[in-house]
């Protein structure tokens, strides 16, 4: 079963995401932010990675940034998740390793087909 990571600083969000992925049968765990991501990040195997953009303590960007530097855990893949259809953003995320940018609201369907896509193509 894979375990996924959602790193949001929104309550409300994380637990949507949450009983949506849960309802497809991951194992999912939480993160407020980017920092807090990292440590869980070091402590758990996980498979795939959601993150928001717009977080305190370290943002999205800075985070998928930070992953893709470190050693284990660079190769997971990343979407992003975020209210801005920012074309400067999007391409900034991609160029940072996100793998899928997507906005919110979230569409349940798409994100999880875009998971299973994603995890398909793990080498
Ligand atoms: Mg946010």
């Amino acid at each position: 079963m894979s375990r996924v990571l959602i790193v949001d600083d929104s309550r409300v969000t994380r637990r949507l995401l949450s009983s949506i992925l849960k309802s497809d049968g991951y194992v999912v765990d939480e993160a407020e932010n980017g920092l807090d991501a990292l440590e869980k990040l070091s402590a758990v195997k996980t498979d795939l990675i959601i993150a928001d953009l717009n977080m305190p303590n370290m943002d999205g960007m800075t985070f998928v940034r930070s992953v893709r530097e470190a050693p284990y855990v660079r190769d997971i893949p990343i979407v992003m998740l975020t209210v801005s259809s920012d074309k400067g953003l999007r391409k900034e995320a991609m160029a940072a390793g996100t793998d899928v940018f997507m906005t919110k609201p979230i569409n349940p369907a798409r994100l999880l087909g875009t998971l299973k896509s994603l995890l398909k193509e793990k080498p």
